[in-house]
């Protein structure tokens, strides 16, 4: 399974992603995280669901432990710029 920190940093960068667009509120913060949170985590889109979306997308092109490797990725590169 996927491992996140939930540090929040994804659901606040989504001006980064084109896929992300239609939940930004208009700066890059999504609509729906509320203190840090996803308030419709259950029923949250697939392209924020990373086991799923490996499923449905990614599992022809890459392991999984790639892909969980190219998330990790993503996760340390936000936590980065918002560290500075
Ligand atoms: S950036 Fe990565 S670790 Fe942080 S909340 Fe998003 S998926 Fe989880
Ligand atoms: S729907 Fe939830 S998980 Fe997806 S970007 Fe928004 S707050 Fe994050």
């Amino acid at each position: 399974m996927f491992v996140c920190n939930q540090c929040g940093e994804c659901c606040r960068n989504l001006d980064k992603s084109e896929i992300y667009r239609k939940l930004d509120r208009g700066d890059g913060i999504c609509v729906y995280l509320e203190k840090n949170k996803c308030s419709i985590y259950d029923n949250r889109p697939l392209f924020c669901r990373v086991d799923d979306c490996y499923k449905k997308y990614f599992q022809s092109k890459y392991t999984l432990e790639e892909f969980y490797r190219l998330n990790y990725q993503v996760c340390e590169k936000l936590q980065k710029i918002k560290g500075g």
